[in-house]
């Protein structure tokens, strides 16, 4: 391993929409920026969208914009699979260690395709959770940016293979290349690592990994994306058929003290939008939400309001008990109390959507432990750690852009003041 220095103003780290935001606002004020990605590709959660709420876009609207904001200003320089490995603080500037993981594929790349023709291993596709597969070589996803491939070092044969190497017209393929750590030198810090699906394996009676029909939200949103594993039909998972009904399970996991003890603010939004994909596509279709209060902030109350007066979309005040499976049917029979009608409901669907809240990445950073709270969120205590996005608090979109353009002015009051 070598260790290259390199300095600048302002290290962020993670490039979903917290972290683009914050280095395209710093950058254009003047500042030398460094944005850390720790995916092949920048955009974190919101790129595996669908559609964004409340106005039903495609995530490449938003991405878009400042994605060429960043890509137009030299000041701002990206490194992607990168993760800091130890951050110091001297004299006022702070040090961060960074792994940068290879990629196995240069600058050369012309996103041909012609070294995935070839590639005879796979890979299970992580930007589809898992719902599909890809090339040992892959580009995480039509439009990601860098647009270029990137090599899972886990499936792939090497040089024993090197069918890809022999493929590349542009020899931008490099097997041999290697682990590197860099030092990065700033006069401030703005983490902005955002969120993980919370682990729907841990909620056992409610069917996931039990049975293929109940999947989470975010896969809803990848099997809803019209480059997702089925082209954006939204199909039962175990027989690629057409969908009559679909249970939503709200606060699956959260605001509850054995798993998630916070609500995430967004899930029952996201529920709302995705009873959209639903009824786009099927306009017989019933939807149950099952919830325990609809949390529809603001502006997004209309959002609610317009899903609530379509007929096919029934609510259901209270928690979900399990999912089971009926065999004569094959329907998942969800059943729930309804503490409206104070009965007990067993209603047979054919896929059930568990609405799992966000976890904080941050337990994960090279971080005191003062730094993050009881649920793991990090704590911006104005004395140099600078949030924002979801690692701050579960926010959506829209909220996670002005805590990023804030979290700008604190970075450079906090380097004026070094
Ligand atoms: C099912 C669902 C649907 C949603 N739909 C909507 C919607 O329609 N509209 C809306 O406004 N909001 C929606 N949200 C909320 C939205 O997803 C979040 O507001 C948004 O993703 C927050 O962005 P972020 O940058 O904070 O986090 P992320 O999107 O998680 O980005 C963080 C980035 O940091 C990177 N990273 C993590 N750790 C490291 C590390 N150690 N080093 C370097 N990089 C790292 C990650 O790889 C990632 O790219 C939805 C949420 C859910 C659960």
């Amino acid at each position: 391993m070598t260790e290259k220095q390199i300095s600048s103003d302002l290290l962020v780290i993670g490039a979903g929409v917290a972290g683009i935001t914050a280095a395209v606002e710093a950058v254009e004020t003047g500042l030398n920026v460094i944005l850390l990605e720790k995916r092949p590709y920048i955009g974190g959660k919101v790129a595996q969208f669908s559609k964004y709420f409340p106005k039903l876009c495609p995530p490449g609207c938003g991405l878009e914009i400042n994605i060429r904001r960043l890509r137009s200003n030299p000041m701002v320089k990206l490194y992607t699979q990168a993760e800091v490995i130890a951050v110091s603080k001297e004299g006022g500037r702070y040090k961060a260690d960074v792994s940068l993981k290879p990629r196995y594929v240069n600058n050369r790349c012309t996103a041909c395709g012609d070294c995935v023709k070839v590639c005879p291993e796979t890979r299970k596709n992580d930007f589809n959770y898992g719902m599909d597969e890809t090339a040992s070589v892959y580009i995480p996803y039509e439009n990601a940016y860098p647009q270029k491939y990137v090599i899972d070092a886990g499936s792939c044969k090497g040089s024993s293979c090197n069918k890809c190497v022999d493929a590349c017209k542009y020899g931008a393929i490099d097997l041999a290349e290697k682990e590197e750590v860099i030092a990065i030198e700033a006069g401030s810090i703005i983490w902005a690592t955002g969120w993980e699906p919370y682990d729907a394996n841990k909620l056992d009676v409610l069917g996931f990994g039990q049975f293929p029909d109940v999947i989470t939200n975010v896969m809803m949103e990848r099997l809803a994306a019209a480059d997702g594993p089925t082209h954006g039909q939204v199909l039962r998972p175990s027989t690629k058929q057409k969908i009559g009904s679909v249970a939503f399970v709200q606060c699956a996991g959260s605001r509850d003290e054995t798993h998630l003890e916070y609500c995430s603010s967004v899930c029952c939004l996201a529920s709302l939008k995705q009873s959209r994909y639903i009824r786009e596509q099927y306009p017989d279709a019933e939807i149950h939400i099952h919830y325990i209060d609809v949390r529809a902030n603001g502006l997004l109350e209309d959002f609610y309001g317009n899903v609530r007066r379509d007929d096919k979309v029934h609510f259901h005040r209270g928690k979900v008990a399990r999912v089971t499976r009926d065999p004569s049917s094959d329907k998942l029979i969800v059943e729930a109390e309804d503490s409206l009608s104070g009965t007990i409901m067993h209603k047979a669907v054919d896929l059930v959507v568990l609405a799992t809240g966000m976890k904080p990445t941050v337990r994960e950073l090279p971080l005191d432990a003062s730094a993050v709270d009881g649920n793991g969120f990090l704590i911006s205590d104005g004395t140099g750690i600078i949030g924002c996005g979801v690692n701050t608090k579960p926010k959506d979109v829209a909220s996670v852009v002005q805590e990023a353009t804030g979290a700008v002015l604190k970075a450079i009051q906090s380097i004026k003041g070094n």
